[in-house]
């Protein structure tokens, strides 16, 4: 199965964060990461006096369920140091899962495609980037999302 993992980091050198964490991924069993977008940067949403994120999207290409699938990541996220504060607030790594081939889930623990995907520029551009053609389920092609985006701040480092 083809899945989208979005990748993001404002704490402890966040560029390296994220070659970690895909690092990580591609050492997990099942998973091989076949792509990875470039890396941007984006002031936080939520204009806190937070550090600039650096986000990107990887692709990879898994045996595993969306749960375990989520189970790796959060494992990765752990392993990165990862403290869990307020909501939104400051990270070394955060992995989310992004699509999961054509399939959608909606349970307590684990929303596909990503709820907030579709508000979310550092998400879309990179996906773009790997994937201009993509249809993402429910939402419709990435192209059409993109265009209802608002005015975003994106820096492709
Ligand atoms: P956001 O989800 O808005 O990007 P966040 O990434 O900061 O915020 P977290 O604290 O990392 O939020 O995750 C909260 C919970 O979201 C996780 O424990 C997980 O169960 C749940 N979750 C639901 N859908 C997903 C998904 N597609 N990918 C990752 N986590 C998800
Ligand atoms: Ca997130
Ligand atoms: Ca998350």
């Amino acid at each position: 199965m083809l899945a989208y993992i979005g990748l993001g980091s404002n704490l402890n050198n966040p560029k390296q964060q994220i070659k970690t964490a895909v690092m990580a991924l591609h050492a997990t069993k099942d998973v091989e990461v076949v792509n990875l977008s470039s890396l941007y940067q984006s002031p936080p949403v939520d204009d806190s006096k937070q550090p600039d994120y650096i986000n990107a999207i990887a692709q990879v290409n898994t045996h595993l369920t969306p749960l375990e699938l989520l189970y790796a990541c959060q494992a990765i996220e752990t392993q990165q140091h990862r403290v869990r504060e307020k909501k939104w607030g400051a990270r070394t790594i955060d992995l989310d899962i992004i699509t999961y081939g054509v399939q959608v889930v909606a349970s307590k623990q684990l929303v596909i495609p990503h709820p907030e995907m579709m508000n979310r520029a550092f998400v879309l551009i990179p996906l773009a980037e790997l994937e201009p053609d993509l249809k993402v389920p429910v939402l419709g092609p990435i192209e059409d999302i993109i265009q209802e985006l608002g005015a975003y701040q994106l820096t492709k480092l």
